[in-house]
């Protein structure tokens, strides 16, 4: 058995959506399809996947490097023990031959992206869906039923009202999830607060309310927030400051009581561990949101959660970044806190099954076969058209 063909295309996402730091008017995605000659019903299995949201497509790297050294490797070398599957840790191996240490997201969200296509494949072969796979490989067998999702909304649109926000809030509700984050730091402090409290009416716990600045603020606009924020014990104030800035997440943690979250900008195990090291975040609150697919994949996804387990951290404190089917499996396979959603977004890169129904927060993990796109009709027309 081998890989017959490994394709991407870029993909843009047509957003008019913004955060606090950048508006999504220009972002693309990568689709990938990794084709096989395994046959399943009488088709070529083909493991599809895509690199997540928020960074731009990445073929050129794909082109010239990763795909490149996949198919000059003899095809017996990428096969795991049985000689019946593809071993993923091998496709991450050959991926990372001759490249130098450090600068990882320059190739961690093109390597990601293709492994994770392969984990697709892998698990199609297997006749799985990928989170019982990865129960199986990573979690003691432990199969999940579902998983908790929370929203990532509440974006600064052109020419919102508060009552705009609050309606996109009931709308989450009213499809079923119950914690919601939504952006600040996209108007002045006191106006991000009237939003904040506007949301607040509409979700009334606070415990089901997250924050997300997307590391905007400068240390004098942190601590104002932190400050401001507080008083409303939400759920978890997300990226307050740039990711790599870990001696001003320290002092924001030193001066804010309830949980941070950050590590959706972060591409590498050591980004990770010199955060838990270095940041001082609390194992017993803070949360981490590593997005695999931009993160060399779920192979080195399952080291960064073994050096986190040896440091001390649980998978409770785990949510993975991302809102797609990808995120969701591995959220499932690994037993983590839960995944994020972003429904309504991003066009067909957002979301789950066309079927798939959240209730009282909890989204039912799918049974089809690997990670399931098939079941996104227009994500997989595109998916489709690309290994044609
Ligand atoms: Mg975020």
């Amino acid at each position: 058995m081998r890989i017959v063909d490994i394709r991407e295309t870029a993909v843009p996402l047509k957003s008019n959506l913004a955060n606090s730091t950048f508006d999504f008017s220009e972002m693309t995605t990568s689709v990938v399809a990794v084709i096989t000659d395994v046959k399943r019903e009488g088709k070529p299995v083909v493991g599809f996947a895509f690199n997540s949201t928020g960074r731009y497509a990445c073929g050129a790297q794909m082109r010239a490097r990763f795909i490149p050294r996949i198919l000059n490797t003899p095809p017996e070398k990428l096969l795991d023990d049985t000689g019946e599957n593809f071993d993923p840790a091998k496709f991450l191996a050959v991926m990372m031959q001759r490249e130098k240490s450090g600068g990882h997201s320059e190739r961690s969200v093109a390597i990601g992206t293709i492994e994770v296509a392969v984990w697709d494949a892998v698990a199609k072969i297997a006749g799985k869906p990928l989170h019982a796979v990865l129960a199986e490989r990573y979690n003691g067998g432990k199969i999940a039923e579902k998983v908790y999702c929370y929203v990532g909304g509440g974006w600064y649109r052109p020419g919102e009202t508060l009552k705009d926000v609050q309606d996109e809030m009931r709308r989450h509700q009213d499809a079923g999830y119950v914690t919601l984050k939504m952006k600040v730091g996209g108007l002045p402090l006191a106006q991000d607060l009237k939003r904040v409290e506007a949301v607040l009416e509409v979700v009334g716990d606070p415990w089901h309310l997250a924050v997300d600045a997307n590391s905007k603020f400068d240390r004098e606009e942190a601590f104002a927030y932190a400050k401001a924020l507080a008083p409303y014990r939400l759920r978890w104030f997300e990226e307050p400051c740039d990711p790599l800035d870990l001696a001003l997440l320290g002092e924001i943690a030193d001066i804010y009581e309830g949980p941070l979250a950050t590590g959706e900008n972060l591409f590498s195990t050591q980004d990770v561990e010199n955060l838990v090291r270095f940041a001082r975040l609390r194992r017993d609150r803070d949360l981490i949101q590593v997005d695999p697919p931009q993160a060399y994949g779920i192979v080195q996804y399952s080291r960064t959660i073994a050096m986190l387990e040896k440091r001390g951290w649980t998978r409770d404190r785990l949510f993975p970044h991302g809102g797609n089917q990808m995120s969701l499996h591995i959220a499932g396979g690994f037993g983590l806190a839960g995944a994020e959603s972003y429904p309504g977004v991003f066009g067909p890169f957002a979301g789950f099954a066309d079927d798939a129904k959240v209730e009282n927060g909890y989204l039912k993990l799918p049974d089809r076969p690997g990670i399931g796109f098939e079941a996104q009709n227009e994500l997989y027309k595109i998916m489709r058209e690309l290994a044609a």
